[in-house]
């Protein structure tokens, strides 16, 4: 059994829809497809919910009926006129007279999630009566009857495999379609894997039923070894380790959801990520046998906020990080990389939201240094502690650069450094150049151990 996740642009137009048919057709054996929103419907969706919260319910209204508009100029490119028209065009009156109706409704958290979960609703009608027409034997399965989560917001995995395993027992046919991102709550309410979330789906999907392959396709040659919007050559990774790829999915590489990687490698299921618009491309397979590299590629990670707590009382004195931990703890801020030193410690945050209550709950502790417009830089590969030369050669490449803290020997597989984000192209740029033409001709002389 394979997993087949496609994202927002694979299902952006029916143009786009008729490929994702073509691999789904070209894949053998059992297949549950899973499927975002059309490209900008969950961005428009959260306007939905702005403006509702705004109590802008004319600009909800207008904005709805663009929604509509989209929907309905895609079935519209799907049938043509015809009945199989008549009976889609109504059916997505039906999906817009539900977000209607929201408009109508108070502004509450569960009005929000069910909002959101509007888009991966009607793209996975709209994909399988695109394969009904085709004649395809499938199934379209709500999410909501089998993904769900517990108070704390995790994935309860024996529930979405027994309610999963049980539909598709009950059904004779080799594709299923559902949607990916949405799922209930321990109170059975609808709500959703937070933004990105469907690779998340595909994996908990792929987990629960110990399917064969994961695959994740996007609009990319999978992943790349450095990234394309700043840096010129860079090409798509063949085979990467489930920790290589969980580091670079954490720092920057958008390509897949951060969390969709850990169901994968705790069931140990390869994750391959493809392109929808290049299915020849061989892609980027995620698995626990990737041959080992000294570097594997390079992401970067921007909007981030140091700050450093300096305090004599810290020498030689124990509980005071966890005293510093705890402020952020209380804030709810998750801390990203962080470096000591016997009397100061600095550390890094992205959601700078309670940035203010932080500082003055810090204040106690010492004297408070904050900077901002920081990237973290992140060289993934295996960057164990007995490989020889390999700092250097990255540090080598960059000596020109002021570089604010270094974060190594956290995992084997990371080595992270903050510089400013005005220097992060060339800092990228500077890597690519250097550690990749570099290391491969020392590579080929056996100079790194
Ligand atoms: N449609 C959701 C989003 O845009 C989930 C996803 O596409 O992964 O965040
Ligand atoms: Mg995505």
């Amino acid at each position: 059994m394979i997993v087949l996740k496609f994202g927002g642009t694979s299902v952006g137009t029916v143009e786009n829809m008729r490929k994702v048919a073509d691999i789904v057709r070209n894949t053998c054996g059992m297949r549950i497809v899973v499927l975002s929103a059309m490209s900008g419907v969950t961005n428009s969706l959260q306007r939905i919910i702005d403006l509702i919260e705004l109590d802008k319910m004319n600009d909800a209204k207008i904005e709805i009926e663009n929604l509509n508009k989209k929907y309905q100029h895609t079935v519209y490119d799907l049938f043509g006129s015809g009945n199989r028209f008549k009976e889609a065009s109504l059916r997505i009156s039906y999906f817009n007279n539900v977000l209607l109706s929201f408009s109508d409704k108070d502004y509450s958290d569960q009005l929000v999630r069910e909002i959101l979960a509007q888009g991966e609703l009607v793209s996975t009608y709209l994909f399988q009566i695109l394969l009904e027409e085709n004649q395809e034997n499938s199934k379209l399965v709500s999410a909501l009857d089998f993904m769900r989560i517990d108070s704390s917001g995790e994935p309860v995995l024996d529930h979405i495999g027994d309610n999963l395993l049980a539909i598709l027992q009950n059904n004779n046919v080799d594709v299923f379609i559902t949607q990916g991102f949405i799922c209930r709550n321990s109170n059975s309410d609808i709500d959703n894997l937070k933004r990105g979330g469907s690779d998340y789906t595909a994996s908990l999907i792929g987990a629960a039923l110990a399917v064969d392959e994961i695959q994740i396709w996007t609009d990319i040659d999978g992943m790349h070894n450095n990234d394309p919007r700043f840096v010129e050559n860079t090409f798509s990774i063949e085979e990467i380790s489930f920790d290589e790829a969980a580091e670079l999915a954490y720092f920057g590489a958008k390509i897949l959801h951060p969390q969709s990687i850990i169901p994968a490698k705790e069931k140990n299921i390869p994750v391959l990520v493809k392109n929808t618009f290049n299915p020849e491309s061989p892609g980027t397979l995620i698995h626990d046998k990737a041959k080992v590299k000294k570097i594997r590629a390079i992401a970067a990670k921007d909007s981030i906020t140091a700050i450093k707590i300096k305090s004599y009382r810290m020498l030689m004195a124990y509980g005071f990080l966890m005293k510093i931990f705890e402020v952020f703890e209380k804030n709810e801020t998750a801390i990203d990389m962080i470096t000591t030193s016997e009397v100061a410690v600095s550390l890094t945050i992205d959601n700078t939201e309670k940035l203010d209550r932080i500082i003055d709950e810090l204040q106690s502790f010492g004297n408070i240094e904050v900077e901002t417009d920081l990237s973290i830089i992140c060289i993934a590969g295996d960057l164990a502690q007995n490989k020889k030369g390999v700092t250097s050669a990255i540090f080598n490449c960059i000596d020109q650069i002021p570089i604010r803290m270094i974060s190594y020997g956290g995992s084997n597989y990371n080595l992270s450094f903050l510089v400013k984000t005005a220097d992060k192209i060339s800092v990228l740029n500077l890597l690519n150049d250097g550690l990749f033409s570099d290391l491969k001709k020392a590579e080929s002389k056996k100079e790194l151990v």
